[in-house]
């Protein structure tokens, strides 16, 4: 496929970190913003001063922020480079309860609450709707999951353990996982809502699982034009990382350190990929987990990557929070 030119981005990654409001039970166990943000009201700043101590992204947003505002910080430019051909990439990784899956998924059906992935869906489609009428679109979609360093196919319960190869480009993919065509932002949602329930079946404690699985959507964007047969492909993942915080060495035992040292593992091979693609030098050590290889084609190069860093703002969450940004802080 001949490419179109690199898009314009400044960095080949971006970080952005967001903070949600203090919750419930850390406003029972009387916990107190440890954050402070030094924009004033209203006005946009990269910065945010966790006790004493600054920290630059590319943009961090407040706890009061809207889901829409989000939506067009995180994603908007996005969208259009994946209909452009384009891959890219947007994670969520924060503690559990941070709001990674407020921020990737948010409330589905709600047009103020929902998150980053239906609002991604709807944009598409929109976009689709008014292109011109030479333009043709095949949109599919696969939604799978990474738990313990396998891969389920969250849109079929019967593959549970899919694996991953090599295309004819060495370009890794996950093999046989189902693909649906979809041709609506509807039909994107009746998928969504069959991994939910796939993901739910196989499961004892729902909060639990999906805090220690990293949950892999994929979205596929093919145009052709039917008059002079270009054909483009772009391909979007969307990933709700599994918790990154730390399983306490006493006490933890058999399967939760087994996962936890699993998800320590492939969330630091992240960390090194990135880091690396930051650097824009040397090795990037894709190879060192699953989730890096399968998104290895759509992080760094010509693709857009951007990494959502999701942090509680209290001040019984401060070392977790301080480690969340010390994690965006490695991929600038
Ligand atoms: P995670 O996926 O990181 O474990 P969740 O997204 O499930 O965390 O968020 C934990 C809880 O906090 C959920 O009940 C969610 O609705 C709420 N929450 C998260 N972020 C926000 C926010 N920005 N505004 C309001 N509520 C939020
Ligand atoms: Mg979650």
């Amino acid at each position: 496929k001949e490419l179109p030119p690199v898009p314009k981005q400044e960095d080949s990654i971006r970080v952005i970190c967001r903070f949600r409001p203090l919750n419930k039970s850390e406003e029972v166990a009387g916990s107190k913003y440890v954050v402070t943000f030094p924009s004033k009201k209203g006005q946009d700043d990269p910065t945010v001063n966790l006790g004493g101590k600054m920290y630059q992204f590319d943009r961090v947003i407040k706890p009061s922020a809207t889901q829409e505002k989000v939506y067009d910080i995180v994603a908007k430019d996005i969208v259009k480079d994946v209909l452009g051909g384009y891959n890219g990439t947007i994670f969520a990784y924060g503690q559990t309860s941070s709001g990674k899956t407020h921020t990737m998924e948010g409330v589905l059906g709600d047009t103020t609450l929902q998150g980053i992935i239906p609002r991604i869906v709807h944009d598409i489609f929109n976009h689709i709707y008014n292109m011109e009428e030479t333009l043709e679109f095949h949109i599919k979609v696969s939604f799978y999951e990474i738990y313990m360093d396998k891969i389920r196919d969250l849109l079929d319960v019967s593959k549970v353990n899919l694996s991953v190869h090599e295309d004819k480009n060495k370009t890794p993919f996950v093999k046989g996982a189902t693909e649906r065509f979809v041709s609506s932002p509807e039909e994107v949602f009746e998928v969504i809502e069959l991994a939910k329930t796939n993901r739910h079946i196989a499961v004892t404690n729902m909060n639990e699982h999906s805090s220690r699985s990293h949950s892999v959507f994929l979205i596929q964007v093919k145009q052709e034009n039917i008059e002079n047969q270009k054909k483009l492909l772009g391909k979007l993942y969307l990933v709700d990382l599994a918790g990154s915080e730390k399983v306490s060495k006493t006490g933890a035992e058999g399967t939760v350190l087994d996962e936890a040292k699993n998800i320590n593992k492939s969330l630091s091979a992240l960390g090194n990929v990135i880091a690396a693609l930051a650097d824009s030098k040397g090795h990037v050590p894709y190879r060192d987990s699953k989730l890096t290889r399968i998104l290895q084609e759509s992080l760094g190069g010509n693709a857009r990557t951007t990494i959502v860093i999701c942090c509680s703002p209290a001040s019984y969450n401060e070392a977790e929070t301080r480690t969340t940004l010390d994690f965006g802080k490695r991929a600038k």
